[in-house]
């Protein structure tokens, strides 16, 4: 890949493709085994070799990714970013008919700015459990065409909406048309559809994941296609720009390189397979298994971690919601936040430490706080940082419409972040 424009485009056919966290680790599995890297597991014993590359997973939606270091006492370069994405979820019984229409009940996940999934051309995606020989196993599944639609109430029917803004109830509002009543159940119907794509009998159909998705693909745009439209940017970005930094890492090092993403980060990450989880630190102590408990926590003291998670770039109708000197924007670097209350991990030291890294790869490099008056968001890295006890830092490259179902970033951000990483990543 040589211009910001090839690594864009490489983004975008990684997030095209990854609907959901279990595509997403899919996806990133075909890439690491593609780069020499091997798959082990959790319940296995690990043979682990100097300078090994390899990978594992936690319910198909967690992964981490690592290069054995040649001095097992040098400690661990981390990258940690998140799978997950706020979106609409199926609830178990989902079908119901009313008014004529046949529609799927849905629950929200995470932090969604719930108007922009209203009059999208909307599709399924997620697992399908079915029972194995011996244990159930898992499917993935994404039906390509658009199936469901959230159409918002005509104007005429809501004459207040642009003054008022669209308001939305959960429980009432969101669940989508899926088509109109006919003699099957919605349950039956999907159930079938499933068998169909999957190529399999219903009855052995134990259990559907599924989440909404927009089916219109990212995309490059701007005169100069120097802006990606595209859902899922937070954190798909971070996860593509680590993972390609990590798989071009050529030289060996003596300390061992991490790549760490979690599933669960919108919801609040304590799940078996969340940052709060021991996922991380399990698989670090295993590295280090030759390693005494001290040469252990030699090893962690001389960590680092970089946290990564998309920043709030400046918007220009609303620029008064940011701090006017903190006010990051597209194309000009990734950003570094802090904030005083920990709510991200970064602190003077390991903010330095990443505008050291930035400037050798020759890469600007921004700074955001929130505004004093406004609450501020939070990552996996203070999570992970107390896990562990790791320095980190905070960063993620500057975007706009952050939880939005299309979501808006740089083409040349994208570029910059895989370059800064890359030169974490250095010998
Ligand atoms: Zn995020």
């Amino acid at each position: 890949m040589k211009n910001a424009t090839d690594h864009a485009q490489n983004l975008l056919d990684f997030i095209n493709r990854s609907q959901t966290p279990f595509h997403a680790v899919h996806e990133m599995k075909c890439f690491l085994s593609a780069k020499g890297f091997t798959e082990i597991n959790e319940a296995s014993a690990w043979n682990l070799t100097s300078n090994g590359k390899y990978f594992l997973t936690r319910n198909d939606s967690s992964l981490i990714a690592f290069i054995v270091g040649s001095k097992p006492d040098a400690g661990f370069k981390i990258i940690g970013a998140h799978t997950d994405s706020p979106n609409l979820r199926l609830k178990p019984h989902a079908g119901y008919v009313k008014s004529g229409y046949m529609q799927l009940g849905v629950e929200v996940y995470g932090g969604v700015l719930l108007s922009t999934w209203t009059d999208r051309d909307l599709s399924l995606a997620g697992r399908v459990i079915l029972s194995g020989k011996k244990k159930p196993i898992s499917k993935l599944i994404r039906f390509e065409q658009p199936l469901l639609r959230i159409p918002q109430l005509a104007i005429h029917l809501n004459r207040d909406v642009n003054k008022k803004g669209l308001v939305l109830n959960a429980q009432n509002h969101l669940p989508p048309i899926f088509s109109l009543q006919k003699k099957a159940t919605p349950d039956e119907v999907l159930k079938k559809m499933v068998a169909k794509e999957l190529q399999c009998k219903q009855a052995d159909i134990l259990g559907l994941e599924l989440s909404l998705y927009d089916t219109q693909p990212g995309t490059l745009a701007g005169p100069e296609e120097e802006f990606i439209f595209s859902g899922r940017l937070d954190n798909l970005a971070s996860c593509h720009s680590a993972m390609h930094a990590l798989a071009e890492s050529k030289k060996n090092d003596p300390a061992t390189r991490v790549i760490a993403f979690y599933d669960h980060e919108e919801i609040g990450s304590e799940t078996a397979q969340g940052a709060g989880s021991p996922f991380l630190k399990d698989v670090l102590e295993r590295i280090a298994l030759n390693e005494n408990r001290e040469g252990f926590l030699r090893a962690l003291a001389k960590s680092f971690f970089i946290s990564a998670d998309m920043a709030h770039a400046i918007h220009p109708n609303y620029s008064d919601q940011h701090d006017a000197r903190h006010m990051p924007l597209i194309n000009s670097g990734p950003v570094i936040k802090s904030n005083a209350n920990q709510r991200y991990a970064t602190d003077a030291m390991s903010s330095a430490w990443f505008e050291l890294l930035c400037q050798k790869a020759g890469v600007a490099v921004q700074k955001f706080v929130v505004r004093s008056d406004l609450g501020c968001g939070s990552t996996i890295g203070p999570i992970t940082a107390a896990n562990l006890g790791i320095r980190t830092v905070d960063v993620g490259n500057p975007m706009l419409s952050m939880h939005s179902i299309r979501e808006m970033a740089g083409a040349k951000d994208h570029a910059s972040m895989i370059l800064a990483f890359k030169e974490f990543f250095k010998a």
